[in-house]
Parts: structure tokens; C-alpha cells; sequence
């Protein structure tokens, strides 16, 4: 028999017994909303469930939520997005090792970045559009002439 290697939404962890009314409570998703600075999001939460109302959310759901509010934060503060990240690295023809190496934060930084775990500082978020409004200052971190050799 073929085995599930994908997501199981159950996980291996035990069932949690419900600290309010005593009952088995099962993993599922729940609306959730927050808000940062005036905006707010609505997304699904994972958590173990209770049908009297109550919610458990462990360490790795709060990834869920911990990724929702960077994404707020990003909005609020005028951040470039994860995905705008991504998208600008792809135009500028660098690999995410080269370009935390190159831009700043490190080897790990941009797969944190497009992933959502960690935002780009504003010094980021401004190189980014810099560059990407004007891809030949990739030049100058290079450490090459901004002028063409003339013929
Ligand atoms: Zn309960």
C-alpha cells in the first residue's frame, strides 16, 4: 500500500484532551485575524480544536501566524513583500546564496526573506528597488566601473 510521504494534517503528535471540557479535540483550521498598525489579515489557522470552542496552537502552527504578521509588517512598514524579493533577485540573474552575499544578510538570508521567516530591513527593501530600477549598480557592488569602455 502506498504510503502518504506529503503533509499528513494529523502529524504524529497524540491527540490533545481539552483543558476546558475534558474532550478529545482533533487538528483543523480556524479563521484567525491580527492586526499591525491600522491593517489586519484573516487566514487559516491550523491548531488542535475543541468543539466547545476551544484552540491549542502548538510551536509550528505559530510559524503559520509568525509569517501572516511579517507579511502585516512588510505592508505597514513599506518593505519589499517575499514575493517581490523572489521576483526582483530572479530580474537581477542572482541565486539567493550570491545575493546575501552580495546585498547583505548573509548566505541564508534570502531564502529567509522569500520565504517569509524574516523580513528585509528597510536598507534591503531600498537596495532591492534601487537595483532593480537600475540593474547595471549590480556593477558596483561587483566592484566594476559604472562607465562603458568607450570603443
Ligand atoms: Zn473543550
Amino acid at each position: 500500500m502506498a504510503k502518504n510521504t506529503g503533509l499528513d494534517p494529523n502529524g504524529s503528535e497524540a491527540p490533545l484532551t481539552c483543558h476546558e471540557c475534558g474532550a478529545t479535540m482533533t487538528r483543523g483550521i480556524q479563521p484567525m485575524t491580527i492586526r499591525y498598525k491600522g491593517l489586519s489579515v484573516t487566514f487559516d489557522m491550523p491548531g488542535w480544536y475543541c468543539v466547545c470552542g476551544e484552540g491549542v496552537v502548538t510551536a509550528k502552527d505559530m510559524d503559520v501566524s509568525d509569517r501572516q504578521l511579517n507579511l502585516l509588517k512588510a505592508q505597514a512598514e513599506h518593505l519589499v513583500l517575499p514575493s517581490e524579493v523572489r521576483r526582483i533577485r530572479k530580474k537581477l540573474g542572482l541565486n539567493q546564496q550570491t545575493a546575501g552575499s552580495l546585498l547583505g544578510g548573509g548566505p541564508n538570508a534570502f531564502h529567509k526573506y522569500e520565504s517569509g521567516e524574516v523580513l528585509p530591513s528597510k536598507a534591503i527593501s531600498n537596495l532591492l528597488r534601487v537595483l532593480e530600477a537600475m540593474p547595471e549598480g549590480l556593477k558596483v557592488l561587483h566592484g566594476e566601473s559604472l562607465e562603458t569602455t568607450a570603443p
